[in-house]
């Protein structure tokens, strides 16, 4: 059988085939999700290129509110960023995006109507036909009784398909958040959370159990149990991989022995995503490329995790 585009692209080290194939990116932080190159050319400032390493979540914060966002402030900041993510989307083929959004940025956008239309605006200009998947997130940190009280008027919308938690990790137990992913299960949401990205593998299976996940985003703390791989692997519960920023936050050595390789020998289900593109500043399929180069993946592999980010299935 001939090899697909996609596997030529990572084989032949071609980036025009591997940006022609069609990819999906479920783990994207809207506010961060567009490319430095856009915010670069629709602000005409030059911005330094990211160090190789970050001091944890903290230290990427103070990047960006040091070097990034005093160019691409405010309201209007946002909305730039909003349409670069999209711009993401068209140049890079994604065919399936999940791009996360707070309740107080729909609010800046006028409430959830505004808000819907502005970003369907940007999704028809840019990328007509990618499956876009709108996904409500909240800090972990957040007041969860506000949140749980107001959650109904953005999910009675119909707009959003899955919840996140996001923010840091054990800030507060996961029973904390069950108002929260209570109501998501009421709408019918994929229920997903940031955690396993600085946590144990103990985490992941004590989040997934309590608050019913279907999808974990990180999750790679997993790889330091063989049981809780097992479990994962048994009740598919996938898990968003952003290889680049585990490396660039210190949550993996390198790429070589990212953890996605222990993950994948053991079975479990893994997507490889963005995170923060414009902090990271490592596009869809750079990311590929990275783990391909490295070895920490084969070339079918690679796509496999492709295909089952499009599909929800590896074949
Ligand atoms: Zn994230």
């Amino acid at each position: 059988m001939a090899n697909s585009l996609f596997i030529e692209g990572l084989i032949e080290n071609d980036r025009y085939k591997l940006l022609a194939a069609p990819k999906s990116d479920l783990h994207n932080h809207s506010t961060k999700g567009c490319s430095l190159a856009w915010v670069e050319e629709r602000t005409g400032h030059s911005f330094p290129k990211p160090p190789l390493r970050f001091d944890g979540l903290e230290g990427m914060q103070k990047w960006f509110t040091s070097y990034i966002k005093p160019f691409c402030s405010g309201y209007e900041g946002i909305v730039l960023r909003w349409e670069g993510a999209f711009a993401e989307a068209g140049r890079n083929n994604i065919k399936r995006l999940a791009m996360n959004f707070g309740a107080e940025e729909i609010e800046l956008a006028g409430g959830i109507d505004d808000f819907r239309k502005l970003i369907e605006v940007f999704r028809m200009k840019h990328c007509p036909e990618t499956d876009f998947e709108p996904e409500l997130t909240y800090i972990s940190s957040c007041d969860i009784d506000e949140a749980s009280d107001s959650i109904d008027k953005y999910l009675q919308s119909g707009y959003f398909k899955s919840i996140d938690v996001c923010g840091g990790e054990n800030i507060r137990p996961f029973e904390a958040f069950l108002p929260l992913y209570r109501k998501a299960e009421r709408y019918h949401l994929i229920k997903r959370m940031h955690v396993g990205e600085s946590g144990t593998a103990d985490d992941v299976r004590r989040a997934v159990e309590l608050l019913g996940l279907d999808e974990v985003h990180h999750g790679i703390g997993a790889a330091g149990s063989k049981d809780t791989m097992r479990f994962l692997a048994d009740n598919h519960i996938q898990l968003n991989v952003c290889p680049s920023s585990n490396v660039m936050l210190g949550y993996a050595e390198d790429y070589k022995d990212h953890p996605i390789k222990t993950l994948v020998d053991n079975g479990v289900e893994v997507t490889i995503n963005t995170d923060d593109l414009l902090i990271i500043n490592s596009s869809i399929e750079n990311e590929y490329l990275k783990l391909y180069e490295a070895g920490t993946l084969t070339a079918e592999q690679l796509e496999e995790i492709r295909i089952r980010g499009l599909t929800g299935r590896s074949k």
